[in-house]
């Protein structure tokens, strides 16, 4: 093969899809409850996200930021009508492309506002904000810094709590960048009261708030935005993973616009295509949440999992995570990659996160026949590991 050894692949190769349904080129069937890895977040093969991908492409797929695109603006409208307040978007095509805005964002606030070169941004251990050098540099776990990637842009430092990055703001110190719930880094939802107390902290001091909803945004938790969990209004809120359904978008969305022309850009970002597909998505879902349908499914898929966790006590510890965000800890000295094996091996998809995770990130519109197919499956799948 003539690609990069980057990825540990399973010797899986699909070839269509519909719903939380996937098969592959031996017409096998599998269930997805990962939606490669929280994008699909309408499912495969969705009707309506056909229809608009393959009308736009008709029309007209990519024309450059240097003119209007009016699938691009009505994108920014609706996310922020969805948030119920003002924003303004910068629209790229992944999630460590959008933490780069928002941290080129952060510090020209700083300059702007403190006039003064204010630059630190600081975050969580075992946070995930991407792979390009800054975000890199910015991930609250060392396994990220390797020293053959050095040297890293400077201004990041990462601490073990909240608590912790609030008495290390220091003069240097521009914003905080969070995961609301932390996804690669084990599906872990951060303490509302503590989240409420660093939002007030840096209020106060004027300092940015920057919560990465890469993976825990678009409905992924129940709400259009995790931040609306915690009853916080962020300056700074990052998008990707489910955004487009599968075609490649980020966002970065502020509430004030202080970028000047030419402080940042984006040859692809926007364009017809994905923010068309970021169109339909959000609309599909804003109706899903709407019909209180994706609150059922997320208290099926709960109620599903809590009972694995009693059924299986020597397996697993305990359920943790938010909406269809979810993560099952098995206890110490389980195996949770072979699980995931055998969990391939019976035709369900699943996801790890952390050392001791089984993540689940199902399509936001998956059915109650695919629930249950899945779960059982799960079973299937617990009862080999236990023989
Ligand atoms: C996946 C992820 C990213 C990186 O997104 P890419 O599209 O892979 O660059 C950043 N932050 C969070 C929270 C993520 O889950």
């Amino acid at each position: 093969m003539n690609l990069m050894n980057l990825f540990n692949r399973a010797n899986i190769s699909f070839v269509c899809g519909k719903g939380a349904k996937l098969y592959d080129d031996k017409y096998n069937q599998y269930i997805d409850f990962g939606s490669g890895i929280g994008v699909c977040s309408l499912g495969h093969s969705h009707k309506k996200l056909i229809s608009t991908i393959q009308n736009q492409a008709k029309n007209i797929i990519h024309s450059s930021n240097l003119y209007h695109i009016k699938t691009q603006e009505k994108l920014a409208k609706l996310i922020s009508d969805t948030l119920g307040y003002k924003t303004y978007a910068f629209f790229c095509n992944s999630g460590c492309e959008a933490n780069e805005c928002a941290i080129k964002y952060a510090r020209k606030y700083g300059y702007v506002k403190f006039k003064k070169h204010k630059f630190e941004i600081l975050t969580l251990s075992n946070s995930f904000h991407g792979r390009t050098l800054a975000t890199l540099k910015a991930n609250g776990q060392d396994k990220f810094h390797p020293d053959c990637f050095s040297p890293y842009p400077e201004g990041f430092k990462f601490f073990d709590s909240i608590d912790e990055i609030i008495k290390n703001i220091s003069e240097n110190t521009v914003g905080v960048m969070i995961e609301l719930v932390q996804g690669e880094g084990g599906i872990k939802a951060l303490d509302k009261s503590e989240v409420q107390r660093l939002a007030k902290v840096l209020k106060e001091k004027n300092l940015l708030l920057i919560t990465d909803e890469v993976q825990c945004g678009m409905y992924r938790t129940g709400e259009f935005v995790t931040s609306k969990h915690y009853g916080i209004k962020p300056d700074v809120i990052t998008f990707a993973k489910g955004l487009a359904g599968g075609v490649p978008i980020g966002a970065c969305v502020v509430r004030e616009d202080i970028f000047e022309l030419g402080d940042h850009g984006s040859t692809f970002g926007g364009n017809f295509l994905a923010t068309s597909a970021g169109l339909c998505v959000l609309k599909e879902l804003n109706k899903l949440k709407k019909s209180s349908k994706l609150d059922h499914t997320i208290s099926e898929f709960n109620d599903g999992l809590s009972i694995f966790v009693s059924k299986y006590p020597k397996i697993f510890k305990e359920k943790t995570g938010l909406g269809l965000m979810l993560g099952l800890k098995v206890n110490d000295g389980v195996d949770f990659s072979k699980i995931y094996d055998l969990c391939i091996k019976n035709k369900l998809l699943i996801l790890k996160s952390g050392k001791d995770i089984l993540r689940f990130l199902p399509p936001l519109n998956i059915s109650k026949k695919e629930i249950k197919e899945g779960f059982k499956r799960f079973k299937k799948a617990l009862d080999e590991y236990e023989i």
